[in-house]
């Protein structure tokens, strides 16, 4: 009988040449960089990043993985729980080849318990590694970080400040779901004081002409300083602290939990942890095309019976979480 000659899918060559981009991400400014904050993306890098993410989403369909980061090496370290992020950012360094060390769950056992200073981990571990992705309890140790650090530093979220590639990957959500981005109603329902992902998905969204409903129990509203930077752009915005106010005009629905580990006060927590509880008969009151997004983890914000409604884009925006940090990894190591 006759071998029937498979013919290519597509050329490996190719695509990861086209991964390489010729030195796109020089051209970009991205090489080298440590990530921070969002206040560092304008939308050219936005839509710059959202093009490299479609690249790996299209890569990651057609072959699982691409050698463009072989021989490198990512330090994750996380002072605060993590299940996301973390796993995030190992699936992506190891999807472009490169590999991890993941100082996770023993970050107690390792000398950080010792009390070895922050400067000193990061001093330390850059000796090892090409990048380093951190998580810690305090606002500003990102940055802190990436003073001592001669590699880039990335920043996964620094206590109740920052959580910059969260917001890149929720608004690449948005993007993928509804389209576009300018035009769109989006409202932000629950801890808003504390949820650093919602300081920088607002921060990003300054880029665009949105309106944005804030919706929050009083003592959990958005910081002054943001709302000031969301009054400066002029954008359509307002605060409620009633869900029914916003759901029936909302494209977007960014639902979040309320951040226990930040109150001091646990009573107070209990009095506000589920002023919010997204259920199928108020989703029956929003629009047919719109969509529902959580940071995740969730305890109880959204019921799971809405999970089967299409939607409901949370476990999406996951992945596409992976596609995001895979153009970042290989954009600040040159690869883009
Ligand atoms: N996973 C997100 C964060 O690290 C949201 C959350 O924890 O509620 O900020």
């Amino acid at each position: 009988m006759e071998a029937t000659k498979l013919e290519p899918l597509f050329n490996l060559q190719e695509l990861e040449a086209k991964l390489n981009g010729n030195g796109r991400a020089r051209a970009n400014g991205l090489t080298g960089w440590d990530i921070l904050s969002v206040d560092q993306f304008d939308r050219d890098k936005l839509a710059y990043i959202f093009g490299r993410a479609e690249e790996m989403r299209e890569m990651v369909e057609r072959v699982h993985g691409v050698d463009l980061l072989k021989g490198r090496v990512l330090a994750c370290l996380f002072y605060e729980p993590s299940t996301r992020t973390s796993a995030s950012f190992i699936a992506a360094m190891e999807r472009l080849g490169g590999s991890v060390i993941p100082i996770t769950q023993g970050v107690q056992f390792s000398s950080v318990s010792k009390g070895e200073t922050l400067a000193d981990t990061i001093r330390t571990l850059e000796q090892y590694a090409d990048v380093i992705v951190l998580r810690h309890p305090e606002i500003g140790s990102a940055r802190m970080a990436a003073e001592a650090a001669g590699v880039p530093v990335i920043n996964a979220g620094d206590g109740p400040g920052e959580h910059p590639t969260q917001a890149l990957l929720d608004l690449f959500t948005i993007k993928e779901e509804m389209g576009r981005i300018d035009g769109l109603k989006v409202a932000m329902v629950g801890d808003l004081r504390f949820g650093r992902t919602v300081h920088s998905l607002t921060k990003l969204l300054l880029h665009f002409d949105v309106s944005l409903r804030f919706v929050s129990p009083e003592i959990l509203r958005m910081p002054l300083k943001i709302m000031n930077e969301v009054r400066d752009k002029g954008l359509d915005a307002r605060e409620t602290h009633d869900v029914a106010d916003v759901i029936e005009n909302a494209d977007v629905l960014y639902v979040t939990r309320v951040q226990k580990e930040r109150f001091s006060d646990l009573d107070q927590y209990n009095e506000v942890k589920d002023q919010y509880i997204i259920t199928p008969d108020l989703m029956r009151q929003a629009k047919e095309k719109m969509v529902v997004m959580h940071p995740l983890p969730r305890v109880g914000e959204i019921s799971p019976e809405v999970d089967a409604d299409p939607r409901a884009a949370y476990f999406r925006q996951v992945q596409n979480g992976m596609y995001i940090r895979m153009a970042l990894l290989a954009a600040v190591l040159g690869k883009a």
